[in-house]
Order: C-alpha cells, then sequence, then structure tokens
C-alpha cells in the first residue's frame, strides 16, 4: 500500500510554487472532497468532507469507502459506462448536493475524486420559486383569471390554460396569435379600443382595467377586462406586454341593470314632480304613517317644504275648524290600510285653509299584506266646489223658470174650461140644469187635475224639508202598490217580487209611494192599459266599478225595478224623460211631471234612476234605494 505524502505531491504537468501543499489546496476548495485508490481506500479527504459529509481525514484516511459515498462511485461509474457525464445531485444528511465524479492521476497511481459541491440553499430557492408559480397558477384558476404573454414584433402570443376557458376555445385546437386575436376576436366594435390599448403599451403605458367585449365561436358575446404591464429584456429594451384577463360580463350586465333602473327612478321622480296634481307618500313608522316624500304640486298647495312635512303625519294638514268629521274619517282608513276619497278642509303651513280633495290610496307588496306605503293625492277643489255652486243655483233658477213657466201653463190651460163654462152654466143656469151638472163636473176634474199638479210641484218646493228615516222598506212598498192597483185599468196585471225580508231604508214614506204611483202608472200607460208590470224589490252589493258606473257610492243599496212590455222608448226620449212637463202622452193625459219627481225624490236620497228601454219591447226603471247602513243583519 502506498500512502501519499502531501508534502512532497507533486501535479504532473505544472510546477509546483513553493510552500504549496496539496493539503491547503484540497481544505481551501468550497466543496467537500474525497479521493480514493483503486481497491476504494480512502488516500485524501478535506475539510469540508469532514464538515458536510462527516469524512474526517484523521479517521477516514486508509478505511474503505462505503455508505452514499460508495453509492456515488458506483452510479458514478454506470454513468460513465452509459456514456453520460458522471455529474449528478445527491440528497444526503439533510442537503443537496452535486457530486461529480473523476478520474485523477498522483504519482502514476490512477486515482478517483468525488467532488460534492453543496447546493442546499439554492435548491431551497428553486422550490421556493416553483412553489409560488404554482401558488399563482392557482390563485389564478381560483379568481378565473387568465394570463398571456404578447411578443409585438412577432406577433407571438401564449396564453395560460384559462384564457382559453375565457375565449371558449380548446388548447388542442386553437393556437393564439396576435392578429388572430385582434381580426377574430375582439368584437368589431371594439378593435379600435384593443388596438390603441396595444399602441399605447408599446409606447410604454401599463395597461390597466381596459374593458373590451370578445365574440366566442359559439356567437355569444363576453366581456372581457384586462391588466397587464410592459416587459423588457436584459438590455432594458420593451419587447412584449405581460397581462391578465377576466371575464367580467355578469357584473359588467348588472352594472348596466342598475344603470337602467337609475334612469326608471329618475323618470318616474321627475314625473311625479312633474305631476299637476299634489302627490304624497306616506310610510309606516312606529306608530302613525308619516310623510316620506310629498312632490312639488302639494308643496305648493300646503306652503310646506319636504322637510318641513318629514316625518309628520297627515294631521299636519288637518284645520281645527274642521268639524265634518271628514278627518277622523280619512284618518281612521290610513290606521286600518284603507282607501278613501275625502272633501276636507287642509290648513296651509301659514296657517290658511283651504277644501282640499284628499284621495289615500295604500300600496301592499303583496295583497294580503300590511300596506307599506300610501299614496295621496291631493287638489285644492275650493274653486271648483265654488263653481259648481253657482252652477247648480244657475240650474235650480233654470229649473224653476222652466217648472212655473210649465206651471203656469198647465194651469192657465185648465182653468179655461173652469171659467169658460162657469160663464156659460151662470148663463143657463135657470133653464138647463141638466147641462149645468155637466159643466160642474168638468170644472170639478179641471181643478182636480190641477190640484195634482201643484201636488206635484210641491214635492220640488219641499225637497229640502222632507225627512227620511230608517223603514222597513218591504212593507211601505206593499202598501203603495195596494194603493195603486185600485188606481190601475182592470187589464193590468200587477205581478210582485219582494224578496228583502225586513231590509230597511233611509226614506220617506209619502215619497216611496209617490215613486211607485208614478212608475207603475207610466208602465201601464206604455201597454196602452193591457198587460203585467212586474215590480221587484231585491238587494244589490255595490263594488267600487259598479258604483262609479252609476254615480254613488260603493256599498249596499236595495234597487227597486218596474219592468213592463210597453211601446218602450226612442233615445231622444230617453235623454228628456227626467224634465218638468216632458211628455209624449195627449194633451190631458199627461202632465210630464212623474219622472221629474221620482228622479227628485230619489237623487235627494243620494240614490239614482236608470232606465233600460227599447222600442216595441218594453222598459225597466231600475230605482237604487239607500239601504240602512245601521241595519246589519238585515241584508
Ligand atoms: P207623463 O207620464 O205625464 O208623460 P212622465 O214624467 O211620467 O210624464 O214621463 C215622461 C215621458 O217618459 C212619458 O211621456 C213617456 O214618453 C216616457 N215614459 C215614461 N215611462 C215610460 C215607460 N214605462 N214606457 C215608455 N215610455 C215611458
Ligand atoms: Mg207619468
Amino acid at each position: 500500500m502506498v500512502t501519499v505524502e502531501p508534502h512532497r505531491f507533486s501535479a504532473t504537468t505544472a510546477d509546483v510554487p513553493e510552500g504549496f501543499s496539496p493539503r491547503t489546496f484540497l481544505d481551501a476548495l468550497p466543496s467537500a472532497a474525497i479521493v480514493v485508490d483503486p481497491d476504494d481506500l480512502i488516500v485524501a479527504a478535506n475539510r469540508r468532507a469532514a464538515e458536510l459529509l462527516g469524512y474526517n481525514p484523521s479517521t477516514s484516511v486508509g478505511r474503505r469507502i462505503d455508505g452514499a459515498m460508495r453509492g456515488c462511485l458506483e452510479r458514478a461509474a454506470r454513468m460513465t459506462a452509459a456514456g453520460e457525464e458522471p455529474n449528478f445531485e445527491l440528497f444526503f444528511n439533510g442537503g443537496c448536493y452535486v457530486v461529480q465524479v473523476f478520474d485523477v492521476v498522483v504519482i502514476n497511481r490512477a486515482l478517483r475524486c468525488i467532488v460534492a459541491t453543496d447546493v442546499s440553499k439554492r435548491k431551497a430557492e428553486e422550490l421556493q420559486i416553483r412553489e409560488s408559480e404554482a401558488r399563482l397558477e392557482e390563485a389564478t384558476r381560483i379568481a378565473q383569471l387568465g394570463t398571456f404573454k404578447l411578443i409585438w414584433d412577432s406577433g407571438e402570443l401564449q396564453w395560460s390554460p384559462h384564457m382559453y376557458i375565457l375565449h371558449g376555445v380548446s388548447t388542442e385546437s386553437y393556437e393564439p396569435t396576435a392578429a388572430d386575436y385582434f381580426n377574430n376576436v375582439v368584437h368589431p366594435d371594439d378593435v379600435e379600443i384593443a388596438r390603441r390599448v396595444l399602441r399605447d403599451a408599446r409606447s410604454g403605458k401599463a395597461l390597466s382595467g381596459v374593458e373590451y367585449r370578445i365574440k366566442r365561436r359559439d356567437g355569444t358575446t363576453r366581456w372581457i377586462r384586462m391588466d397587464g404591464r410592459v416587459l423588457f429584456d436584459a438590455d432594458g429594451v420593451s419587447y412584449g406586454s405581460f397581462g391578465v384577463c377576466q371575464d367580467v360580463t355578469e357584473s359588467k350586465n348588472r352594472e348596466q341593470e342598475l344603470n337602467d333602473l337609475l334612469r326608471r327612478n329618475a323618470t318616474l321622480y321627475e314625473a311625479l314632480e312633474a305631476s299637476p296634481i299634489g302627490v304624497a307618500v306616506l310610510t309606516p313608522e312606529p306608530d302613525l304613517p308619516s310623510f316620506f316624500y310629498v312632490n312639488a304640486e302639494f308643496q305648493r298647495l300646503t306652503l310646506h317644504n319636504s322637510f318641513s312635512l318629514r316625518g309628520k303625519s297627515l294631521e299636519a294638514l288637518r284645520a281645527n275648524d274642521d268639524a265634518s268629521g271628514g278627518w277622523q274619517n280619512a284618518l281612521a282608513a290610513i290606521e286600518s290600510s284603507n282607501s278613501g276619497s275625502f272633501e276636507l278642509v287642509c290648513l296651509r303651513r301659514d296657517g290658511s285653509t283651504f277644501l282640499g280633495q284628499l284621495e289615500i290610496a295604500p300600496v301592499r307588496d303583496s295583497p294580503a299584506r300590511a300596506a307599506i306605503a300610501f299614496v295621496v293625492n291631493l287638489r285644492d277643489i275650493t274653486v271648483d266646489r265654488q263653481r259648481a255652486e253657482t252652477l247648480l243655483q244657475s240650474q235650480k233658477m233654470e229649473a224653476l223658470g222652466q217648472l212655473s213657466g210649465g206651471v203656469a201653463h198647465e194651469i192657465n190651460n185648465l182653468l179655461q174650461p173652469v171659467i169658460a163654462l162657469s160663464e156659460l152654466g151662470a148663463a143657463v143656469v135657470d133653464v138647463d140644469p141638466d147641462k149645468v151638472r155637466r159643466y160642474f163636473e168638468v170644472i170639478g176634474g179641471s181643478g182636480r187635475k190641477a190640484r195634482d199638479v201643484v201636488r206635484q210641484v210641491l214635492t220640488f218646493a219641499r225637497r229640502d224639508s222632507v225627512q227620511v228615516a230608517s223603514h222597513p222598506l218591504a212593507a211601505l212598498m206593499s202598501e203603495a202598490l195596494d194603493l195603486v192597483t185600485n188606481a190601475l185599468p182592470p187589464n193590468i196585471e200587477l205581478k210582485r217580487d219582494i224578496p228583502i225580508g225586513e231590509a230597511r231604508a233611509l226614506v220617506n214614506p209619502t215619497q216611496v209611494s209617490q215613486i211607485i204611483l208614478n212608475l207603475v202608472k207610466n208602465a201601464a200607460d206604455a201597454m196602452d192599459g193591457r198587460g203585467v208590470v212586474t215590480v221587484t224589490l231585491v238587494p244589490a252589493m255595490l263594488d267600487e266599478a259598479g258604483a262609479a258606473s252609476l254615480d254613488i257610492t260603493p256599498g249596499r243599496w236595495l234597487k227597486l225595478t218596474v219592468a213592463d212590455h210597453g211601446c218602450g222608448m226612442d233615445r231622444a226620449t230617453r235623454a228628456k224623460i227626467f224634465e218638468p212637463f216632458f211628455t209624449t202622452k195627449p194633451v190631458g193625459k199627461g202632465t210630464g211631471l212623474g219622472l221629474s219627481v221620482v228622479y227628485s225624490i230619489v237623487t235627494g236620497w243620494g240614490g239614482t234612476v236608470r232606465f233600460d228601454s227599447e222600442v216595441d219591447k218594453g222598459t225597466s226603471a231600475m230605482v237604487y234605494i239607500p239601504a240602512d247602513f245601521a241595519d246589519s243583519e238585515s241584508l
């Protein structure tokens, strides 16, 4: 066995400088080095070999190499045999090493040297980079971000896997290029944007929050948001762009919807503000619904502004001198979430008052639920009311004029025979008593007729003073019909159908018989004294719409119908039947007052009269009589 003596070590090729010792040379190496002879006995090991691999020169020289280091020699031999460089990575004792094995001839001896360089630190860094790359990849996948790299001059475009998904193409069938992207992928309307962005990028601007549309192969359009930066080479020269893309179609659509909604709301608001009617919205507060919004007209009418009313209840508009109880009803309507229309004396902010028409409607998000708000419409009807009163007054005067003219004419006609026959009678009273008796009959007839006219006229005059009270209507009707029957021609049959039990109505009994008398007599006249007159009385419940069509209030009514199969009326006749003294009957038969009396009585009760009529078929007169609301059991 030959031992190497370090101080006599000499290289085969170069002169060894003075004082050089192979030991110091080996110890100065940054890598671990172990030298073995052909028998695998260790001939040298340096300081790093001791530190890193545990081969202490003093204990290991002369020992046969074993363990991992022996494995390295064997692996190197296999690699050399396979024609490869005997370089490889070795994980040993918690570290990572690059191992090189090479032959060295020292003093004619063929030795082998194992050099192991510690690369643990570099390896750890590499692993860290790979891990952070993997994390980035994972993050972009989770965030559904695609990344791309574009080389400007060549137009080469590299996509991350998610970019393909964003663009609706597969990695196998699509090869992205800048040219194809601009020509076929970007939406034609947005190509200009995309090109400008690229120009900006080439001039060094960062791409931040660029939004453009793409057209996918399946025809759908998507919104893409892109952020990016410029890439520089080692010499600091820019050569391309790197960027991140995201599909923002959903949020873009939501943004669009939101904009539409805002625009619609703005339009609605403007419309409300421009409304010629006062509009207020009240929202239910813990106790009383209070003002939430008032439009410009509402402010003009009340002299309030949106702040002076905010948080206050409707009561803020209540005038002190309101004695009618209307306000109580209006506030009760709100409290019970009902709608209603009220004429109320309203208080302005300056203390003055006006007559307002207040319409209240609850707003519900579902029919069965409590109101979430109230809409209140307000109109100043002071002037309307004055005008209506003036009109009513002038209509009254007109009617009175018509009436007095008609009465005068009628009475005058009736007085003619009275005067003429009394004169004639006086002349022949001694010679022809029979004639005088006949004259007296005519005079009496005219007198009674005149009394009828006067009675009917009195109905108008008494209109305001007649008392109405609650009466069982069926009983009143039956009495009146019994009376009428006696006055009817023998061939007129009267049929009654009155299934209303004890139901009560707010009427005046004399007026009830006046109505029955006039309607039944007209029916009998229309049938030339021969036929059936049907009188029915039924309860009628009127809803909002039904009541509006009749111009009366919704609720409970009793409906009287008098029907005949007589001559009927044409349109022109029907239009005039309520006019006093309008008659189509021969002189002496009709006064033309019957229906005007009926109309005046029924409207006086708050009810109304309607006619259905067809020429030669017949006529139905329908009278809506107010039921007594207090009488709840009978209906
Ligand atoms: P009069 O009965 O004295 O003519 P009314 O006021 O009672 O006066 O009626 C006015 C007119 O209305 C009648 O002349 C007639 O032309 C018409 N009229 C009223 N009731 C009927 C009816 N049931 N059928 C046909 N026409 C009628
Ligand atoms: Mg009549």
